[in-house]
C-alpha cells in the first residue's frame, strides 16, 4: 500500500509503498477513503510533542471501509467483541484519535479513558491514515452520521470531537468566547449557537475575513485577540496555541468564568496578577476524548447540522497541505483523498 512515512520529526514525510496491515484480534483492516490533517499532527511533525511511534503514519481524523475484521477475542461477554461485532464487512468507519487504552486504570474505571495512564494514539504512537490501509481496534471506532460525506465527515473526528469536550467543559455558560477561530471553532460554533449561546470569536489582530466568517456563521461579536469584548465572558475556549492567550481570556471572564485550553500543546503562559484569577475563575485543559464524547457529538452534529468546510488533496500531497497548514495558507481543513 502507498503511505506517507514520518521517519524523523522537522522533516518531509516520505511516500513508500509498504505491505498492507494485517488485523490482529479485535482489529478491523480499514480500507481508507479520507483522513483529515490535524494542527497535532503538525505538531508532531514539528517535533513538539515527545515520543512518538517512529517510522510514523500520521493522521487520526480517519474514514474508511472495513475490509476484513480480525480474530474475535474468546467468549461472547468480552466488550471487545461486543463492539467489533456491530461492524460488518463493507461498513463504514470513523477512527479516531483515541485509539486503545487498558480499561484498567484508575482513569479507566472512573469513566476517564482519555486520562488512561497506557492509552495509544492513532498517528501519533500507532499508525493513522495518511496511507491506504490501516488497522484500528474496533472498539474505538465510530460509526459516521450517514447524512456526510466522506470528505466533509473526516473532521468531525478531531476537531469536532475534541472541540466539543471544551465545549462541554464550559458548562452553561451564556457568553461563550473563543480564541483561534479555527477548523474546531468553526465547527463548535454552530453547536453552540444551536443552543443558544451568544459566540463571541476572537482572531488574530487585524484578521478581517475570518472575523466577518464568524459573524456570517452566527457569533454576536468578532475581533482580534488584543481587543475587549463588549460584555464580560462566561467561559472562553482556547484553540490557539499561544499561551499568551490565556491571561488576556482570563481577564475577559465575569467572576467563576472557566478558561479551556483545547490544544494539545501550547507555549508558555506568562505569569499574570492573581487577582485575574480570584473571584473563582478556573483555568483548565482539554485532553484526548472518551467513546461517550464522540457518541454524543455525531448525535447531535448532523441535527445542527454541523457544516465542515474542506479542501481536498491527493495522498502525495500530505507535505503540501502541512506546509500550507503551518503558514496559516488554509482557508478550509484540509483532507486527503486517498481511494473511493
Ligand atoms: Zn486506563
Ligand atoms: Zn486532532
Amino acid at each position: 500500500m502507498r503511505a506517507m512515512v514520518l521517519d524523523k520529526p522537522r522533516h518531509p514525510l516520505q511516500l513508500r509503498d509498504l505491505p498492507k496491515p494485517k488485523p490482529g484480534r479485535g482489529q478491523l483492516l480499514v480500507r481508507i477513503s479520507t483522513c483529515a490533517v490535524c494542527r497535532t499532527d503538525l505538531h508532531v511533525v514539528d517535533g513538539e510533542l515527545p515520543d512518538p511511534k517512529l517510522p510514523l503514519i500520521l493522521g487520526h481524523q480517519i474514514v474508511g471501509h472495513v475490509e476484513e475484521i480480525g480474530d474475535m477475542w474468546e467468549g461472547p461477554q468480552r466488550p471487545e467483541t461486543k463492539a467489533a461485532a456491530t461492524f460488518a464487512i463493507g461498513d463504514r468507519v470513523g477512527i479516531p484519535w483515541l485509539g486503545w487504552t487498558d480499561g484498567d486504570c484508575s482513569y479507566c474505571r472512573s469513566g476517564r479513558e482519555n486520562l488512561c495512564d497506557n492509552a495509544r494514539f492513532t498517528g501519533y504512537t500507532l499508525d493513522g491514515g495518511y496511507a491506504e490501509f490501516t488497522v484500528a481496534d474496533a472498539r474505538y471506532c465510530f460509526h459516521l452520521p450517514e447524512r456526510y460525506g466522506d470528505v466533509e465527515v473526516a473532521p468531525l473526528l478531531c476537531a469536532g470531537l475534541i472541540g466539543y469536550r471544551s465545549y462541554r467543559k464550559t458548562g452553561d455558560a451564556r457568553r461563550l468566547g473563543v480564541y483561534g477561530f479555527g477548523n474546531a471553532a468553526h465547527l463548535i460554533a454552530q453547536i453552540a449557537i444551536y443552543e443558544g449561546r451568544e459566540v463571541f470569536a476572537f482572531t488574530r489582530p487585524g484578521d478581517k475575513s475570518t472575523q466577518q466568517g464568524a459573524k456570517e456563521l452566527g457569533a454576536i461579536w468578532a475581533g482580534g485577540s488584543d481587543e475587549t469584548p463588549p460584555e464580560k465572558l462566561d467561559a472562553a475556549i482556547i484553540f490557539a496555541s499561544v499561551g499568551q492567550l490565556v491571561p488576556v481570556a482570563l481577564r475577559a471572564l465575569a467572576k467563576g468564568g472557566i478558561v479551556v485550553c483545547g490544544g494539545i500543546h501550547m507555549t508558555d503562559i506568562p505569569s499574570f496578577p492573581y487577582v485575574d484569577l480570584w473571584e473563582e475563575r478556573v483555568i483548565t485543559s482539554v485532553a484526548n476524548l472518551t467513546r461517550r464524547d464522540g457518541e454524543e457529538f455525531f448525535q447531535i452534529a448532523p441535527r445542527v447540522p454541523v457544516q465542515t468546510h474542506t479542501e481536498t488533496f491527493a495522498l502525495e500531497q500530505a507535505n503540501t497541505a502541512l506546509d500550507l497548514f503551518r503558514a496559516g495558507k488554509l482557508d478550509a481543513t484540509a483532507v486527503l483523498a486517498i481511494s473511493k
